[in-house]
C-alpha cells in the first residue's frame, strides 16, 4: 500500500485493517493460549483456529463499523491502539491476563507501585504497537466515507451479515470450542481489547455500587419447640453438588447403576422434579442459599443481603463451610471457611492440581464429637465439573467405560462421554454414602441427631 492509498483510504477498509492489527499483534497471548488448550499447532486444529479467527475479525470490525463515521473513528482507533499495546506487553512480561481485579489494583495502586511496572520493554511495545499505528491513523489517513444514505445501508449490510457468517462458523465449531472456553476461562481475560473493556466497565459498575451494606435476614430466628426440648444435640451434613443430572441417577430410573450405595441407605427421602436456580456454579450457589429465589435473583442481590447460613447461625447452630470447589460465592461470608481444594505434597487423596471429595471428610467424627452444640456442616463438591468427567474420580470408580479421557469432547464418542459422566455420578453416591455412615456412627457414639441433605447447584447438558 502507496502513501497516497493510505491517505485517501476507504473507511471500510481502515477498520478491517485496524482489527486485523489489533486481533494480530495484541492478542499474541490470546493466540498462545487458544493454541495451547485446543491441543497445540497442528493440521487438526487448523480449521478451528482458523474459524475462531474469522469470527473475532468479523465481531471485531462489526463493532468498529457501528463507530467508523467522521471525527470518531480516528480517535477511537488511537485509544485502542494505545491501551490495547500497553495491555499486550503488561500480559506477556507478568504472565497476567487482565480482569476487574486487575484494573481494581492498576485504578487503586499508589504511584511507587506504578513506576514499577513501567519498564523498557513496555514503553517500546507502546511505540511499536501504539504509537506508529497511532500517527498513521493520525496524521496519514484521510478516510473516505460515502453519501450518509449510502454509508448507513453499508454499515447495516457489513453488521448484518458478519453477524450470519459469525453465527454460521460458531455453529459448525460449537462443539470443540465450547468446552475448550469452559475450561479455559482465561481466554476470556486474554482477548485484547475486549479484555480491558469489559474489566473497566465491571470495575466502574462496582465502583458506582459502593458502599455495599450487607442487610440482615432472620436476626430473630429461633430453634422451634421440638428442637429446644431435645437433649440430644444434632449435627446435619448439607452436601452441595456440581454438575449432577437428575436424569443420571439411578434413583430417578436410570438404566445404569448410578446410586448403589444410596438406594440401600434407609430413610432415604428423594425429590426427583427439581429445577435450579440456573445453570453455572456463580448464580446457582448464591442463589440457592439466598432468600430470593430463581425469580428475584441478580448477580449483585445475594451480596448485598445475608442469606440461608446466617440465619441458621442467628438461631443458635455453628456453621462450617468445606470446599473442595471453587468457593461459596459470598454464600458462606459470614461463616467458618475451610479449602480443601488445595492439595499439600503427599497427600493421598489429591492428584495433580485437585483432590477427591471423599478429602472433606477427614475428621469429620472428631468434629461432631467436640462441636458441643448444634451444628451444620455444608460440603462443596466438586462433583461431575466438566468436561474433564474422567479427573473427577479415583481409578477405582472407572466402573463404567470406556471412558473419554481428553477436553476436547469433539474426540470422543457420546457413550465414553456420558460413561465418565456417570463414573463420576457413582463416585458422588460413594462420597454421600461414606458421609451418612460417618453421621450414623457419630449418633451411636456421641448421642448426637444427624442429618443429610444433598442438592446439586445444578445439571448438565452432556451434549
Ligand atoms: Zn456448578
Amino acid at each position: 500500500m502507496t502513501f497516497s492509498t493510505l491517505r485517501r483510504i476507504d473507511a471500510r477498509l481502515l477498520t478491517l485493517l485496524a482489527a486485523t492489527f489489533l486481533l494480530l499483534f495484541d492478542n499474541l497471548n490470546f493466540w498462545s493460549a487458544l493454541v495451547h488448550a485446543t491441543g497445540g499447532l497442528a493440521l487438526r486444529t487448523m480449521p478451528l483456529l482458523l474459524g475462531t479467527f474469522v469470527v473475532i475479525l468479523l465481531v471485531f470490525n462489526a463493532v468498529l463499523t457501528l463507530v467508523n463515521f467522521r471525527f470518531v473513528i480516528k480517535p477511537v482507533l488511537i485509544i485502542l491502539f494505545m491501551l490495547s499495546a500497553a495491555t499486550s506487553c503488561f500480559m506477556s512480561t507478568y504472565g497476567t491476563h487482565i480482569d476487574k481485579a486487575m484494573v481494581q489494583n492498576l485504578f487503586e495502586t499508589d504511584v511507587f507501585e506504578a513506576r514499577e511496572l513501567l519498564n523498557w520493554q513496555l514503553l517500546l511495545t507502546v511505540l511499536l504497537l501504539g504509537v506508529v499505528p497511532s500517527l498513521a491513523v493520525a496524521y496519514c489517513s484521510q478516510p473516505t466515507f460515502p453519501r450518509l444514505r449510502r454509508d448507513l445501508l453499508g454499515k447495516a449490510t457489513t453488521v448484518g451479515v458478519s453477524i450470519v457468517i459469525a453465527s454460521a462458523l460458531l455453529l459448525i465449531f460449537f462443539k470443540s470450542l465450547a468446552p475448550t472456553i469452559r475450561e479455559h476461562r482465561e481466554l476470556r481475560f486474554l482477548l485484547t481489547p475486549t479484555n480491558y473493556i469489559q474489566a473497566v466497565n465491571g470495575y466502574l459498575k462496582q465502583m458506582a455500587r459502593r458502599p455495599l451494606a450487607v442487610a440482615p435476614l432472620g436476626t430473630d430466628a429461633i430453634k422451634g419447640e421440638h428442637w429446644r426440648g431435645s437433649r440430644r444435640r444434632t449435627a446435619t451434613i448439607m452436601v452441595v453438588g456440581e454438575t449432577a443430572r437428575a436424569d443420571n441417577f439411578s434413583l430417578n430410573g436410570y438404566a445404569r447403576e448410578t446410586n448403589p450405595l444410596l438406594s440401600r441407605q434407609r430413610d432415604l427421602i428423594n425429590f426427583s422434579q427439581m429445577q435450579s436456580c440456573g445453570t453455572a456454579t456463580a448464580v446457582s450457589v448464591p442463589c440457592v442459599f439466598s432468600g430470593l429465589g430463581r425469580e428475584h435473583y441478580t448477580d449483585t442481590k445475594p451480596r448485598s443481603q445475608q442469606g440461608l447460613l446466617d440465619v441458621i447461625a442467628h438461631a443458635g447452630f455453628s456453621v462450617l463451610w468445606r470446599d473442595n470447589n471453587s468457593g461459596c460465592k459470598g454464600a458462606c461470608d459470614r461463616v467458618a471457611h475451610e479449602d480443601w481444594s488445595t492439595p499439600t505434597p503427599g497427600e493421598p487423596l489429591c492428584d495433580g492440581d485437585e483432590c477427591d471429595d471423599e478429602r472433606m471428610l477427614t475428621k469429620l467424627p472428631e468434629l461432631i464429637r467436640g462441636g458441643g452444640q448444634d451444628m451444620l456442616i455444608v460440603l462443596h463438591q466438586k462433583g461431575s465439573h466438566g468436561p474433564a468427567y474422567w479427573r473427577r474420580y479415583p481409578g477405582a470408580f472407572k466402573h463404567f467405560g470406556p471412558v473419554c479421557e481428553t477436553n476436547e469432547l469433539d474426540q470422543c464418542s457420546r457413550e465414553s462421554i456420558v460413561a465418565a459422566y456417570d463414573n463420576t455420578i457413582r463416585y458422588t453416591d460413594y462420597f454421600r454414602s461414606r458421609a451418612i455412615d460417618t453421621l450414623r456412627q457419630s449418633a451411636s457414639l456421641d448421642d448426637v441427631d444427624t442429618a443429610l441433605v444433598y442438592f446439586s447447584d445444578h445439571g448438565e447438558s452432556l451434549g
